[in-house]
């Protein structure tokens, strides 16, 4: 689907295939597709080339380091990056705590937090999510109490992607109990190596340690560190929230994924023939393609609605709804693709003395499979964007 091809954004997209083959190796392309958060040397220096090219921070102000392109180019640069199995900018960096210091931080604030977040020397993660509150995030009893000139904050988050790689948070936490749960939340950023703060890993069903429990006990954070106005932070979550959802509809790469089992099916034989020609499975593979065809256009018509201006408010939960539905039936069907080759968690990190068993593709399905379970969980569970949908959408 070619729908931005003025002669100006058809020179910018291929540019930007240009750029591509000329950087992306078949040895990053892997590493994307086995590891959904590739190795952090492989990630470095592709982000140090995004730097080079000022391609690091397409949604950003120019201001402030970014390309300030309009919505058509960076849908395009997505896209193109996407498609092509190229690495996920990191994504909390880029897609949330730069929207949020340049929407409600103070300049010091964006002055001293900026630079570090689009060179990649700070990681962040969010911490949002606690035992009792994910769902019902406005439930969250993590606390903030004001002492002085710091806040000190005592509980925990959990589920924290990349916890235990980052160098900051941003967090959510309470600092008044006496209103409504969404009154009394505060949005607090610090140092993960302050006195304090412990994580301690979460493995994942695949095997994968991605996430985190973060623990804070009597942890020092300096009262500049507050973003917005103390109190006030349930805003900044929805704004931010929103924002994530965006990004997981997953469209383009969804359709690289596809590519590869189209792939798999021309070279995996199952009754003598290759898998493709075997009429159930391809048409599997054509209701999946149909689908995704319609979400497409769909989330095309929503982003490039003059009347929203690409801001959008229910049609993010049908975005994520159907992109991660689609991303997960493409997992399911690859793994079908691999039949028995599937079943050993082949882990290709840690293969030992073992060769790799069956075709490469192979190596990956299961672990891929289980890993995106999480799509449906994490920014805002499936069963809550239906809930959104139904009320705000179909108005039941
Ligand atoms: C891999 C992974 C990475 C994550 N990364 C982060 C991160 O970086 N930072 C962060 O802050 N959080 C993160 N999360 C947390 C994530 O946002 C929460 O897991 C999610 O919001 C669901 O909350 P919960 O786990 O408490 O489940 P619950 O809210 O307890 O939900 C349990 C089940 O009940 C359903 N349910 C709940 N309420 C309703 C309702 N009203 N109607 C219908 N069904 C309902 C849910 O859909 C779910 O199926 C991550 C989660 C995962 C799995």
């Amino acid at each position: 689907m070619e729908l931005l091809n003025t002669p100006e954004l058809e020179a910018f997209r291929q540019e930007v295939r240009a750029f591509l083959a000329a950087n992306l190796t078949d040895e990053i392309r892997r590493n994307v597709r086995e590891n959904m958060y590739p190795d952090r040397e492989m990630h470095s220096n592709w982000h140090a080339l995004l730097l080079k090219k000022g391609w690091a921070a397409p949604g950003w102000p120019k201001k402030y380091g970014g390309c300030e392109w309009p919505l058509e180019k960076h849908y395009i640069f997505e896209r193109e990056f996407a498609l092509a199995d190229a690495p996920r900018p990191i994504i909390f960096n880029f897609d949330m705590v730069g929207p949020m210091f340049i929407e409600f931080g103070t300049e010091e604030q964006r002055k001293r937090f900026l630079p570090r977040a689009l060179t990649g020397e700070d990681r962040w993660c969010q911490g949002f999510s606690e035992p009792g509150a994910g769902s019902d995030l406005a439930s969250l009893q993590c606390r903030a109490k004001r002492e002085g000139d710091h806040y000190v904050l005592n509980g925990t988050k959990i589920w924290t992607s990349l916890g235990l790689e980052c160098d900051m948070m941003f967090g959510l936490f309470r600092t008044d109990g006496s209103g409504k749960k969404q009154e009394g939340i505060t949005v607090l950023v610090m140092s993960t190596t302050l006195p304090g703060f412990t994580r301690q890993p979460i493995r994942l069903i695949d095997g994968s340690v991605e996430v985190c429990q973060c623990f804070f006990d009597d942890v020092k954070v300096p009262v500049e560190n507050l973003v917005g106005e103390e109190g006030k932070g349930w805003g900044i979550a929805k704004h931010l929230l929103g924002l994530e959802r965006l990004g997981t509809a997953e469209v383009a790469r969804t359709r690289a994924m596809i590519a590869r089992l189209k792939q798999a099916a021309r070279e995996e034989t199952g009754g003598g023939a290759p898998l493709i020609e075997d009429p159930f499975f391809a048409g599997k593979i054509a209701e999946l393609e149909t689908e995704l065809d319609a979400l497409d256009i769909t989330e095309f018509r929503f982003l490039f609605d003059p009347e929203k201006k690409g801001i959008l408010g229910p049609e993010a939960s049908i975005l994520k709804l159907c992109g991660t539905v689609a991303q997960m039936r493409a997992a399911e069907l690859i793994m079908e693709a691999a039949g028995h080759y599937a079943i050993p968690l082949d882990d290709p990190g840690h293969r030992g003395n073992f060769g790799p068993i069956g075709p490469e593709f192979a190596a990956a399905a299961a672990g891929m499979y289980f890993n995106l379970r999480k799509i449906a969980i994490y920014g805002g569970s499936n069963e809550i964007q239906r809930n959104i949908v139904s009320k705000a959408v179909l108005g039941l």
